[in-house]
């Protein structure tokens, strides 16, 4: 494998039962490493490969987002995801997503289409329709909610998201992250997912994307903390990255994140019970892990 400086880093959410057989999780993520790798070293820029890995992620059902979401108290799937691009900082999201496959296509449109950063609800549905993407015909049978195999297991099953980080060959950052929630979310609810600055970012210095209770992650503004503390305050991302995470410990929260610099460095702490993560790492190494 010759040395290369692109890097791939994805994460399939936080919050995995001990026992359980993730045999399936392990080599998806791993297809999905591979893929992008092929794709980076090819040349392909960090934002398609992050956007195309998470619409992976999302189609597999494996996970708590896209096709794998679970549904809020009302029944409705309603879903966010976010992206951002590293050098500009464009970015884009949407929130309570209702009817469509991929939250991360419609997080994009946003970003490349609209002015805006975010958009929720009926107009977001309004927009991603417009847009022409994929829209869901009968949720029913979409749906495959990947939290029925672990939801009797407590709050440590209760979440799951889906993120991805890429660092391509020009040297570029991406980051984005999507999701169905947290389990039993009420009607409306919007987690830090599509929160640019909470479950996502990237500048020119680190990409982030977080999984975990949103709420604390939101309330410590985890993306943007640890490019601030590595911007302003010097620090190297193995001491960034988990420092933020234990403000969410410190709030009673839960979970974990990705987070990549522009030197190639990663980080995956986490502070629940597992988090489903696998990276490409310097000379190529590939590391897939759940515990
Ligand atoms: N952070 C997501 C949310 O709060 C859930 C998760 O990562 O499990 O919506």
């Amino acid at each position: 494998m010759p040395s290369s400086r692109v890097r791939l880093v994805i994460h399939g959410g936080a919050g995995a039962l001990p026992n359980r057989d993730f045999s399936r999780e392990i080599a998806h993520m791993r297809g999905l490493i591979e893929a992008g790798r092929d794709r980076l070293q090819a040349g392909a820029a960090a934002l398609d490969v992050v956007v195309e890995t998470i619409a992976g992620l999302e189609a597999s059902g494996l996970y708590v987002a896209g096709r794998g979401a679970s549904a809020n108290t009302d029944g409705i799937y309603e879903l966010d995801a976010s992206l951002m691009h590293g050098p500009t900082r464009r970015a884009g999201g949407v929130a309570s997503l209702v009817g469509f496959a991929s939250p991360i296509r419609a997080a994009r449109a946003v970003m490349e289409h609209t002015p805006h950063v975010l958009l929720a609800g009926r107009g977001a549905a309004a927009f991603a329709a417009r847009q022409g993407l994929e829209a869901i015909e009968d949720p029913k049978a979409w749906f495959t909610p990947a939290w029925r195999e672990t939801a009797i297991a407590g709050t440590a099953a209760q979440m799951g998201t889906v993120g991805c980080l890429a660092l391509d060959e020009r040297g570029e950052l991406a980051a984005g992250t999507s999701t169905g929630g947290i389990f039993g979310k009420l009607p409306g609810r919007v987690g830090d997912s599509p929160i640019i600055g909470a479950g996502a970012w990237a500048d020119d210095t680190v990409a982030v994307s977080c999984t975990g209770q949103g709420e604390m992650f939101i309330r410590a503004a985890v993306g943007a903390q640890i490019a601030f503390r590595m911007r302003f305050g010097g620090q190297p991302l193995a001491a960034a990255a988990p420092a933020a995470l234990e403000e969410v410990r410190a709030l009673g929260g839960e979970g974990g994140l990705i987070a990549l610099s522009a030197d190639g460095d990663i980080a995956m702490p986490y502070i629940s019970k597992g988090m489903k993560r696998a990276c490409l790492g310097p000379d190529g190494e590939i590391t897939v892990a759940v515990f």
